[in-house]
This record gives C-alpha cells, structure tokens and sequence, in this order.
C-alpha cells in the first residue's frame, strides 16, 4: 500500500499500521498507475482548453447518464461527485446533516464556490450544464437547489426497470436527453456518432473485464485498493485517456504474472486450512467517489484483499456491454435501464449479480458497504444477506461515512472478520 494511503491511520494503533506495511510489502507496485495518478492537471488544463474552443462540458453524478450521448454530441464530460470529508460541514449550512455523505460533499464543494475556495471543487467552474437524474431523495432534491449554480438538466428514471412501460419511457427520456444535448452544444447527434461512441465505451468495458479477469487468480496480482483507484478517476479522464492507461495497467500486470515465481503462486487445490492467503473480498454497496477509500484501506491493512466491487465504482459501471448491432438509442435504454441501483424496485437483478460475481471471484467473504442514511442499499442489505448466507458466502456489514472517527472500531470488526474467514 503506498504511503500516501495511509493517512486514515493517523493515530491508530501501532500493530494496525504495522499490518497495513507488512501487507504492502507483499503486493507489486505498477508505475502505469502513477500516470493515472498523476492525470489531473493535464485533464484540467485539456478541459480549459476545450472551453476556449467553445466545446461544453457536461458535469455528471450518476451511471444512469449515457456518456454516448454527451460525447456524441460534441461534448466532454466529468464526474462531480464529492469523495472528501472536507466539504461535508459546507453542506450542512444548507443541507439537513442526516443525509448521505457523497450528496453532502458534492453540494459542499459546489457552494463553496466554485474557483476560489480551497476546499472547493475545481472543475465544478468549468462545466456548462449539470446532467442529473431520478435516482434517491436526496440527488434529487439535491439537484433542485443545485439548478440556482449551474443550468441543471434531469433525467427521469422509470422507478420499476422492469413493467412493460419502462424501457419505453426510458427511451423517451433519452430521445429528449440527445435534444437537450444537441441543443447545448449546437451539434446534431447522428446514428452514425452514436455507433462511434457506443464502440468506444464498449471497449473501455471490455479492457475493465481483462483488468478484472486478472484479480480471478490466487492470488490477485493487483490490489483492489489500487484498482478502486483506476476505477475512481474513469468518470474524470478523457476516453481515450482511460484506455490508454488500462491497456498500459493490464499489460503491466500480465507482465508480473508471467515473471511470476511458481513459489509465489499457491496452488488453488490446496485446503484453505493449509494455506497462508489472504481473505478473498468481495465489496458490495454505495459508491466511493474519489478521495473515499477508507473502507478497503482498512480491508486490506487488516489481510484481506479485495478482488471485486458490486457498485457503481466497479461492476456496475462496466459489466454489461451496449449490443452494438441494434439500433443505438434503443440498445443505450436496454443497458442503461439494467443498471442494479438501489433505488430501482424491485432489484432483485441485484441479488443475482452479487451471487455471479461472488462465484466467479471465488470470494471468501462480501463486505457490505453502506454509506450513512443511503436507505435503498441499507435497506437492500438485509436480502441480500439472505442470498449469500444461503450460498454459504459470510458478510460483515459496514455503515461509515467519510469522516475517520470510527476508523478503529471498524478497523476491529474487519480484523475479526477475516480472521473468521481465515
Ligand atoms: S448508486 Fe445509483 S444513484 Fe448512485 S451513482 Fe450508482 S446508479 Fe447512480
Ligand atoms: S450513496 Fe445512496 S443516498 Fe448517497 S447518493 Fe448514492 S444512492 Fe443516494
């Protein structure tokens, strides 16, 4: 674990730190993730760039907003979602504070005022137009307020995906989407730039899926800290950035498989008594925009290691591919529409997902990741929990939010839970 990822450790226990360097002793370093790490300002500077030219930039929240759409159109993109505790108190003068953290920090760093605050969000300045979208109460009505800063566009979420009305009215709602887009940016958005577009988020998925098909093995040769991060910063980097950056990530990673040692491997046959393995997680739940990694920090100080994430920062963002031979529109509102979010009722899609990711994954155990006053994946949990007990899969359910003051108590219960799962 690099140092920089351990300042939630700040004033914890000696042996906790202890086990987070022992750890990290044992886990590759890649330098490809350095230029990811390190994309910021040239993505900034590129947007600011872009601006000058006269191309708009569309700020988003939320999976459910088809990125084809806005690229088609002529225009870039960027994540807004907040990660970072420090804007939270900023929020909470405007904002009822039992509200969830990442609705919270977004609009903390918002109002903060764009440009100038130190704490504020610095490409929040930058964008033209907020696409938001139907999803919990507190997007929602946090999208209300945020129309008084930023021209604030929302799509509207058919709440049951799966009644025979849905997909047309999701449909409907894309067909205005690209209007307002087309009307944004003065562009047409044509059947044939769609296709280009659907091309190159297809391939970014699948380059997700080789990255991911590389942590099936025991053990994982990347770190699911590590591949949070690459998954954090997809919704800010240019698309062609993203991909250059997987494609140089997995080939870097094949590389260290294949000088692996054969001592280094265990063989998977071996009984789970025998073996000194790290606890295979599976991470299930709310999203962690960037700036939140404390959970799976703590996860795998503690011996575990985190071999896939159901959430929106994870499988849910890539796993299922646009079918490219149908027409656009329609095969965007079929996949988009099959998004597993919590507040889709019923979810029971969700369920079956989490059981296939944990079979494929062969997870030892699921960490349930809730953040505070998320209803929909706290109230999910319970089913879900079911399922895997059901499985045999143990789960350790977490609800935090992005301050560090239950770092050590939680840092408890994921020590007992992996030494359960040992
Ligand atoms: S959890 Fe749901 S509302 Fe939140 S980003 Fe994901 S799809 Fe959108
Ligand atoms: S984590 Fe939950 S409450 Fe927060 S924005 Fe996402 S769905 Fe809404």
């Amino acid at each position: 674990m690099p140092a920089e990822n351990l300042n939630y450790f700040a004033g914890i226990k000696k042996d906790f730190i202890y086990s987070a360097r022992m750890f990290s002793q044992k886990m590759q370093q890649f330098y490809s993730l350095d230029s990811i790490k390190n994309s910021y300002n040239a993505r900034i500077s590129q947007i600011a760039e872009e601006r000058k030219t006269g191309k708009k930039i569309v700020g988003t929240f939320c999976l459910f907003v088809p990125d084809e759409i806005i690229l088609a159109a002529g225009a870039d993109r960027m994540i807004l979602c907040g990660g970072k505790n420090d804007t939270v108190p900023i929020a909470e003068q405007y904002l009822p504070r039992n509200i969830c953290p990442l609705v919270k920090s977004s609009f903390g760093s918002i109002i903060n005022n764009g440009c100038s605050g130190v704490k504020s969000c610095s490409h929040f300045c930058m964008v033209d137009m907020v696409v938001a979208e139907n999803t919990c109460d507190s997007k929602k009505k946090m999208y209300e307020l945020l129309g008084d800063y930023v021209p604030t566009y929302v799509i509207d979420l058919p709440q049951r995906p799966d009644s025979p009305e849905a997909l047309k009215y999701f449909l409907g709602e894309l067909d205005k989407f690209k209007v307002a887009m087309e009307q944004l940016t003065g562009n047409k958005v044509t059947v044939e730039q769609l296709k280009i577009e659907i091309k190159s988020s297809n391939d970014t998925r699948k380059l997700f899926h080789r990255l991911y098909s590389l942590r099936k093995m025991d053990p994982p040769p990347i770190s699911g800290l590590d591949v949070l991060k690459v998954l954090q910063k997809q919704y800010f980097l240019s698309p062609d950035e993203l991909k250059k950056s997987l494609r140089m990530l997995i080939r870097e990673v094949e590389q260290v498989m294949a000088d692996r040692e054969p001592a280094d491997i265990e063989p998977a046959d071996i009984e789970p008594a025998n073996r000194e393995r790290r606890p295979r997680i599976m991470v299930s739940g709310c999203p962690m925009a960037g700036g939140n990694t404390k959970v799976p920090e703590i996860i795998e100080s503690k011996g575990g290691v985190i071999v896939a994430e159901e959430s929106c920062t994870g499988t849910r963002s890539f796993w299922d591919l646009v079918d490219e031979k149908k027409d656009p529109m329609l095969a965007l509102a079929e996949r988009y529409i099959k998004i597993p979010c919590s507040c889709m009722s019923p979810n029971d899609r969700r369920i079956d997902n989490i059981l296939e990711l944990a079979r494929e994954f062969k997870v030892d155990g699921v960490v349930y990741y809730t953040l505070q006053f998320c209803h929909g994946y706290n109230i999910e949990k319970y089913k879900i929990q079911q399922a895997l007990k059901k499985e045999g899969i143990p789960m350790l359910a977490i609800e935090t939010d992005y301050g560090d003051s239950d770092v050590e108590q939680i840092g408890l219960r994921v020590d007992a839970f992996m030494e359960m799962l040992s």
